[in-house]
């Protein structure tokens, strides 16, 4: 099984390098701008790769002093990001086209040299030497683990600047291939997180988007107000079984949701299905948002029905720190939540969709409390590849992590 890790590492360069990665980042963004424009005729967004390659290439080339590479991988990060949109376009969703603004550039194996202490990077003003500023060695790190571990092969970088501070991070890219543990036929965990944004997120990585539910919930409410102003007798009666008809149409969605759970759970070999305990969701469901506490009470209670059928138990755990924790190295602060999507863990760099985060968080706090209880205790938690133990992480690997990267709405 192959794995792979993302290491943050500051770096330490000259004033004149630093001046030319600053170059070379600027001109990047406007490389992966540049190919956003190209797609976009006004009405159709061109997603194509090959396509986009020979309407831009040529061009961008002229225009800067980017390295080939450079050139290429600010297509494909423009290309991600307008799959994104065109994907929000097809649920239905508003989303601007993206634009490039926060400071960052690629790299790969052929336009850097990583080496345990430093790396060459390719830039405007030609290639420079970027030493990594380390920590401890002594110290159980990530860097030590794996930046100069002969187990983790280096595949590539993200350069990040952070203006305020006026510093240089990379972001280095690890993998290695490990063994894979053998899965323990019982007692194991499906860890569930419950939110606004995806009504439920297995630590599988199984996704439960709400916007069907949101969609409703509008149309509902329209005729709702639509009825209320006429004010009669019969508006009253009508809305009355509005209410009720949206109701019902929830209700029937849990269900699916609730029988597509646990068959995951199933599949997967889980003995157990771990929810946040749901006594205070209220506070989950702040700022306007559609979905509530009932409907969560009644997607807890199918999925504990369905489960009994199978054998597979449901539980309840503390919710607290379940979205702010690093289900990767177990850091717990609340800057690691930038936003409602976003998890970015600020310790090991570890970056995934918020909600999938939570759910190996819930799966693993399962774990915990029932470590030593005794017989029939679980012993791991199933994720997307593997299981995590109760000592030892398997991170996730990179394709299935969500978002783009230095993407941010076109003002
Ligand atoms: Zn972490």
């Amino acid at each position: 099984m192959e794995v792979r890790r993302t290491v943050p590492v500051k770096l330490e360069v000259t004033d004149s390098d630093a001046d030319s990665l600053r170059e070379t980042i600027q001109q990047f963004l406007g490389a992966a701008n540049y190919v956003v424009d190209a797609a976009y005729d006004g009405e159709w967004v061109e997603t194509r790769k090959s396509v986009l390659h020979d309407e831009t290439y040529a061009d961008i080339r002229d225009r800067t002093e980017l390295h080939s590479n450079h050139v290429q991988s600010a297509r494909d990060r423009a290309v991600d990001a307008l799959k994104s949109t065109v994907a929000k376009w097809q649920r239905g969703k508003t989303a601007s086209l993206p634009t490039f603004t926060s400071p960052f550039c690629e790299y790969n194996r052929r336009n850097a040299t990583f080496h345990d202490d430093h790396a060459t990077l390719s830039t405007v003003g030609g290639r420079i030497t970027a030493e990594y500023v380390l920590p401890d060695e002594d110290r159980d790190t990530p860097h030590s683990q794996y930046l100069c571990s002969d187990d983790y092969e280096t595949t590539g970088a993200t350069l990040h600047y952070r203006e305020a501070a006026d510093e240089f991070y990379l972001h280095v890219r690890t993998k290695a291939d490990v063994d894979d543990p053998d899965p323990p036929e019982n007692g194991t965990v499906l860890g569930v997180d419950i939110g606004v944004e995806n009504i439920a997120v297995t630590s599988t990585g199984v996704f439960w988007s709400a916007d069907e539910l949101d969609h409703w919930h509008r149309e509902y409410e329209k005729r709702r107000v639509s009825m209320q102003q006429r004010g009669t007798r019969d508006a009253h009666d009508a809305i009355q079984r509005v209410g009720e008809t949206e109701t019902g149409r929830v209700e029937q969605l849990l269900h699916c949701v609730a029988n597509e759970l646990v068959d995951e759970a199933d599949e997967r070999g889980c003995s157990h299905i771990a929810f946040e305990d749901l006594t205070d969701i209220r506070d989950r469901m702040s700022g306007g948002k559609r979905l509530h506490a009932w409907a969560f009470r009644r997607l807890f209670e199918y999925v504990e029905y369905k489960a009994e059928e199978c054998g597979i138990a449901v539980e309840r755990v503390d919710p607290e720190n379940t979205s702010r924790r690093c289900s990767s190295c177990g850091h717990t602060a609340k800057t690691n939540r930038p936003s409602q999507e976003t998890f970015e863990c600020q310790r090991c760099g570890y970056e995934n969709h918020a909600d999938y985060n939570a759910a190996k968080n819930v799966g693993y706090r399962l774990l915990r409390d029932q470590t030593g209880s005794g017989g029939g205790a679980p012993v791991g938690v199933r994720l997307n590849t593997g299981m995590m133990n109760a000592n030892g992480v398997m991170p996730v690997p990179e394709s299935v992590r969500a978002g783009v990267h230095g993407e941010s709405p076109r003002r």
